[in-house]
């Protein structure tokens, strides 16, 4: 019997989920496949009732389901409950299914991965979405000092405060601030949650104003190499991309679903031999 894991969300306008988790399946010898599945609204409780059948190892959710996804699950992590969004989840033998978040330990693993260590000290993270929430929580989760939030719309950063203020020191600001050019100044890691860099060309802060010391991190994946990936780099600051938090949160999700670790590399490599079929996938 081929097991089964599919991604849902809608639109899904990129295969790289599937590529990875297929290549670590075949890589393993698993039967096994990974598939998208765009649905509507109105699929949601279809899906999960389908998804608890024998055949299935878990599940991928991507926007807009990440928080209505929670309300069809048995039980929620920790930390997805402290974001207020899963993006992975796992069926138990049982039928039953556990929602996590591989956004925030991804992240961190990528992180962990440069061999920076973050303990007590100050980060800055640019964006209010969904995955600014899972990266603020992850970085006070790891014990950073404090973390300097700031959004083009300043109420976003404000409710991302207001929501994880019991997880740590978090102050809220604009984009065009004083507050985040000093924050800058002493951060050990200035994060992109944005989608600056896939939907413009702009940066979504000066690579300039970071210590010498600093880890530059974008979340944006399409493309790799953002204009802020290539300042960051051309300063000679450590540089994270999206596409490593993406093959880090898989490797987290697929451990899960599995019990098999270490599947980075095959994730990596399947990615980059990949040509992409349309535009949106790039
Ligand atoms: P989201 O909830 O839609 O949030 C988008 C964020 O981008 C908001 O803070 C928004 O600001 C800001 N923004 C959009 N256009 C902007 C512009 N022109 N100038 C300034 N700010 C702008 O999205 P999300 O789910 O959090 O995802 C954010 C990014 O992270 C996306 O690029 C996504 O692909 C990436 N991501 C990567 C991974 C990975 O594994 N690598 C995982 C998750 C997400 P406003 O609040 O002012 O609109």
């Amino acid at each position: 019997m081929t097991q089964r894991v599919a991604l849902i969300g809608n639109p899904l306008k990129r295969r790289h989920s599937a590529v990875m988790h297929n290549a670590a399946f075949a890589a393993h010898g698993i039967d096994a496949s990974f598939e998208l599945r765009p649905i509507d609204p109105e699929d949601l409780a279809p899906f999960f009732a389908e998804a608890r059948g024998g055949d299935w190892l878990g599940f991928g959710v991507t926007s807009p389901y990440k928080q209505a996804a929670m309300e069809h699950l048995d039980e929620i992590e920790a930390g997805a409950t402290a974001i207020g969004a899963v993006n992975n989840g796992v069926r138990r033998d049982d039928g039953s299914l556990v929602g996590f978040n591989t956004d925030a330990s991804g992240f961190m693993a990528a992180v962990a991965a440069t061999g920076l260590s973050l303990a007590g000290h100050p980060a800055v993270v640019v964006g209010a979405g969904g995955a600014a929430r899972a990266v603020v929580w992850a970085l006070l989760d790891g014990g950073v000092e404090r973390v300097l939030v700031a959004n083009r719309t300043p109420e976003r950063a404000r409710e991302v405060a207001e929501h994880l203020s019991s997880y740590g020191n978090i102050e809220p600001a604009p984009l065009e601030s004083r507050a985040l050019a000093t924050a800058l100044g002493s951060a050990a890691i200035a994060v992109n949650a944005t989608t600056m860099g896939m939907t413009t060309d702009t940066v979504p802060f000066d690579v300039a104003a970071l210590p010498e010391t600093a880890l530059v991190f974008d979340l944006v994946f399409v493309p790799p190499e953002t204009p802020l990936v290539r300042a960051a780099a051309a300063r000679g600051l450590a540089v994270c991309n999206g596409l490593e938090m993406l093959v880090r949160q898989g490797e987290v999700a697929f451990e899960r679903w599995t019990g098999i670790g270490s599947t980075a590399d095959i994730m990596r490599g399947a990615l980059e031999s990949w040509i992409p079929g349309s535009d949106t996938e790039r």
